[in-house]
């Protein structure tokens, strides 16, 4: 369906643009349409700013997308590299989800996914980047973590998880575990996202041979942070971890 302009005075390009798939895509991905006369500048922004959400979103939990993950990184690597504020990377890995699938089928480990997705942006500050970079791994980009708080913010997201019983249908909830890797990036030097990500996955691995539903992150220079700075970077009440 070629977009009619709204107004005479309105360019006429416009109408000769093919937007049905475009369109189509926005509706069977239930996003919504853009507002505004079809075929005005608005409604043409709208659109372009719906498509460009759709494609850096991974379909099955809403988190950033690989893709898009990829961008987040390489962002902050540069802001590392400009102002030297510590940035931590934390790679997520669901523990033993192969089992989950074969015992309970692949629906059910789907919604472990959104579980687990849910869990992690719940548990960090808006100006953290969650993705889910692959099947049942995620990723997070914390800019300006110290060095102090690393290992305290992983604990609260792999308790957050193992916290959370996955409800499934005329059955009983599945528990669920996860073990995080993490890694800094080198401040006031330009690493790669392939670098960072790898020494991330080596604090994964680790954490995997350990035992799983752990945590370990890369050793670093332990910076002296008041209890003040402390509460200014996660004292709203949505970080106050509660037990196990
Ligand atoms: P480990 O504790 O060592 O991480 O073991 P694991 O079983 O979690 O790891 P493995 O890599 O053996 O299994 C990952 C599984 O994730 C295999 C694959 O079928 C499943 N998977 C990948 N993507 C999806 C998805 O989108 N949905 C579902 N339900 N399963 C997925
Ligand atoms: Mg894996
Ligand atoms: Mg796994």
């Amino acid at each position: 369906m070629p977009v009619t302009p709204a107004s005479p005075a309105a360019p006429t390009a416009t109408a000769d643009l093919r937007l049905d798939a475009a369109l189509l895509l926005l509706e069977q991905s239930g996003h919504a349409l853009p507002a505004g006369e079809p075929g005005s500048a608005r409604w043409l922004q709208g659109l372009v700013d719906a498509l460009c959400d759709l494609s850096s979103r991974d379909a099955l939990t809403g988190l950033v997308n690989r893709r898009s993950f990829l961008v987040a990184l390489n962002r902050e690597l540069d802001r590392v590299a400009r102002a030297g504020e510590p940035a931590l990377l934390l790679t997520v890995d669901v523990d033993h989800f192969k089992a989950v699938n074969d015992t309970h089928g692949h629906a059910a480990g789907d919604e472990v996914l959104r579980a687990v997705a849910r869990a992690l942006q719940d548990s960090v500050r808006p100006m953290d980047t969650v993705a889910r970079i692959g099947g049942e791994e995620f990723a997070i980009i914390l800019p300006n973590c110290p060095p102090a708080f690393g290992e305290t913010v992983a604990e609260r997201i792999r308790r957050r998880i193992a916290r959370q019983a996955v409800p499934q249908p005329n059955k009983a909830p599945l528990a669920v575990t996860a073990s995080l890797g993490g890694a800094y990036a080198p401040p006031w030097v330009r690493s790669t996202a392939s670098l960072w990500t790898e020494r991330a996955d080596l604090q994964l691995y680790r954490a995997k041979a350990q035992g799983r539903n752990r945590v370990c992150i890369e050793p670093t220079a332990v910076s002296q942070v008041s209890a003040e700075e402390k509460g200014l970077l996660f004292g709203t009440s949505q970080f106050q971890d509660l037990e196990p």
